[in-house]
């Protein structure tokens, strides 16, 4: 693992203060890691949500394949994209579901390597701080999981954005649920100077391929559907900024769907333990180009002019591919 941490440089947190016409404000630029990309110039990954069960709901079985596919392609690192341990979230950074639904799940030889992780409404649940506590990297060094993040793979730049702030009613119709807002003393503020920092770290970006990682879909035709306050307030940013994928957990489902806007194409990868739930969303079906209700996971694959995104289903099959190239886009 000592490798590992020689690979995966921390950038020390900028602390950027203006004085504007409301008064002063403090913009915290996202914090950075770097990961290299293959000598190849290549890179590869696999992108897994809603997954810690301590096994149950087939999430061992999905662990076993993508272990398979995980070596077959030579991954450099794992995406998670949030509801990383059900029902509830960690309950400390002691909780022993770290290792039951984690470490002692995902085993195979080419998934030893660096997982970075948002968290999503059930960690919000738990003790969210626990999942970002670095006493779990010492457990497990694998684990990386903080709110808003961005890892520069070089040819790929990675902007892991916190959306479960986000949305309103967690805030206003919590049911039986207590979240955990340490943290977020406000969430407008909240939201607002993570947008700023979202936007500045995009638009700076000069990456071959933008990619944007949240919990919450931006679409979706699966149970939740779209997440309105991501429609209006994170989509028009990567609009505007080139950026290429979107990925998300949250529906319990893999699905593709293409933006009628943009070249944006939203790649949901939820489906790490319980799925099959059965109800399909029909209200926005526009650019629906794969949907699956079953659990698997996603792997993506980049060199610097060509993407292939594949879905996998438990056995291992590929249900769906996507390939897409950069040359197109420089000729037009
Ligand atoms: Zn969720």
């Amino acid at each position: 693992m000592a490798v590992l941490h020689n690979k995966f440089i921390s950038l020390h947190l900028l602390f950027l203060i203006s004085i504007g016409y409301g008064g002063v404000f403090i913009s915290a630029e996202l914090q950075r890691f770097q990961h290299p990309a293959k000598d190849d110039g290549s890179l590869s990954f696999l992108v897994l949500g809603d997954w810690g069960r301590r096994g149950a709901f087939n999430q061992s079985q999905v662990a076993f394949q993508m272990g398979k596919i995980g070596e077959k392609l030579d991954i450099d690192f794992v995406v998670s994209t949030g509801d990383n341990f059900y029902d509830n979230g960690l309950t400390s950074e002691h909780d022993t579901a770290f290792e039951e639904s984690f470490t002692k799940i995902y085993t195979a030889k080419s998934l030893q390597k660096q997982w970075y992780s948002v968290l999503g409404n059930h960690d919000y649940r738990g003790d969210a701080e626990a999942q970002l506590s670095p006493l779990l990297r010492k457990i497990d060094s694998r684990w990386l999981c903080l709110r808003s993040f961005v890892v520069n793979a070089e040819l790929a730049e990675i902007f892991f954005v916190d959306t479960t702030p986000f949305v309103g009613m967690y805030f206003s119709e919590t049911e039986d649920h207590t979240y955990d807002w340490r943290g977020i003393n406000s969430q407008k503020a909240y939201v607002s100077n993570l947008l700023k920092e979202v936007e500045l770290a995009v638009r700076e970006s000069s990456a071959k391929w933008k990619i944007v990682v949240g919990h919450h879909a931006i679409r979706s035709v699966g149970h939740h559907g779209d997440t309105q306050e991501l429609i209006d307030q994170l989509l028009p940013i990567l609009q505007a900024n080139n950026v290429d994928f979107y990925m998300n957990g949250h529906d319990h489902c893999l699905e593709h769907i293409g933006d009628s806007n943009s070249p944006i194409q939203f790649l949901t990868s939820g489906a790490g333990s319980k799925a099959w739930r059965g109800d399909i969303k029909g209200l926005n079906k526009k650019g629906l180009n794969f949907f699956y209700d079953g659990q698997g996971f996603m792997s993506v694959n980049l060199t610097p002019t060509d993407a292939e995104i594949a879905f996998y289903d438990v056995f291992g099959n590929v249900l769906h591919r996507l390939n897409t190239s950069k040359q197109l886009h420089s000729f037009i």
